[in-house]
């Protein structure tokens, strides 16, 4: 029977040196190793011009290294970028670019599929398959900031994880991999640089927390009145507005950085005063701002995009109690590329 091999870049850096020292060879190489791995996103142990060909072969015979791959990349009218990312297994996950007149931002996958049931998303209606792998999660950005380059001449500015995914519920696999995207060894970006969205999981936010994390926090609300919240995202009836809240005080006490609120304002379900002022409550209780969010349709109509007037109630109450509020457009619509329309529709 064949034994699957196992993904070298599943290795940390210190098992590396330890898998050549119990080899017989140098801790040192295990540090080359790593950084073809890593830094220089070695396709191939071929790649490894520096290490020997006998060490090389040795490699080959007991790792694989495992490469997502763009299949098809689609651009939008308004310059934004969606590849379809095929995994070592055939599943596939989508990342977007999204280019402005000053940066360029890449939003990345951190499930295939999603564990949530928002009803408004249409990646929910995918079920999950499996967590990302660091590495595959990595080599998103790395697709990304090659096509930030190419197209418009500067590196990759910001990172958002808003694609397909919950990146809470796979928190290891997030966290390792952003240590990657922050490190001199891998991308060497600035962790402020980069935002991770949660629909909300507040035992995961005390350990984000915890954990000392470096990056932006956002929260995916889109109310502040329990009944609303969980008809809309049913799994929140299990984390409470409350809970929600007193996670994200625990976030900023420990952290002191403040929290963006992703919220999208529907017809008939939160345009209405008491959600209004739900919402201007519960920005109280931590420093926020909220990103007022287009609604991208996805289906049969449940869901309408509330009116222009209803929109300018939230800013306008929203400001009179010193809140910062952004309306945020979407962007990529023609190629489904916008917020809550990854759904893997060209695989
Ligand atoms: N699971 C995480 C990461 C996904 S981010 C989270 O929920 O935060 C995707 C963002 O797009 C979330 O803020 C989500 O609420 C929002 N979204 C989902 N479907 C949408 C839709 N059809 N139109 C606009 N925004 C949507």
């Amino acid at each position: 029977m064949q034994i699957e091999k196992k993904d070298i870049r599943a290795l940390s850096k210190e098992q590396l040196r330890e898998f050549f020292t119990a080899n017989g060879d140098k801790a040192f190489r295990g540090n080359q190793v790593y950084e073809w791995l890593w830094s220089k996103v070695a396709h191939s142990f071929e790649d490894m011009t520096n290490v020997s060909k006998e060490t090389r072969t040795m490699l080959q015979a007991n790792f694989v290294i495992n490469h997502i791959k763009v299949d098809t990349m689609q651009r939008s009218e308004d310059g934004t970028v969606k590849n379809a990312v095929r995994l070592h297994d055939g599943l596939v996950v989508e990342s977007v670019l999204i280019p402005t007149n000053t940066r360029t931002t890449a939003c990345v996958s951190s499930q295939v599929g999603c564990s949530l049931d928002c009803n408004f998303c249409a990646t929910a209606r995918l079920k999950r398959m499996r967590n990302l792998e660091p590495a595959e999660i990595y080599d998103q950005v790395v697709a990304i900031d090659k096509e930030s380059r190419l197209y418009y001449n500067h590196p990759l500015s910001n990172i958002v994880f808003m694609g397909m995914g919950e990146p809470l519920m796979n928190y290891n696999n997030v966290l390792k991999a952003i240590e990657m995207i922050i490190s001199p060894e891998g991308l060497g970006m600035s962790p402020k640089r980069i935002m991770v969205s949660t629909s909300g999981v507040p035992k995961m936010i005390k350990k984000l927390a915890d954990d000392d994390v470096k990056f932006k926090l956002a929260v995916s609300l889109h109310s502040a009145i329990d009944e609303i919240r969980s008809r809309i995202m049913p799994f929140s009836t299990n984390f409470p507005l409350a809970d929600l809240r007193e996670s994200l005080e625990y976030w900023y006490k420990k952290t002191k950085s403040k929290i963006s609120y992703e919220y999208v304002v529907w017809k008939d379900i939160n345009d209405n005063k008491e959600s209004i002022d739900a919402l201007v409550k519960f920005c109280k209780y931590v420093p926020c701002k909220v990103n007022l969010i287009e609604y991208n349709p996805i289906d049969d109509g449940e869901f309408q995009q509330a009116s222009d007037e209803s929109i300018n109630e939230y800013i306008k109450a929203l400001e009179a109690s010193g809140i910062v509020v952004k309306v945020r457009r979407s962007r990529g619509k023609d190629i489904d590329a916008a917020c809550g329309q990854l759904a893997n529709k060209e695989a």
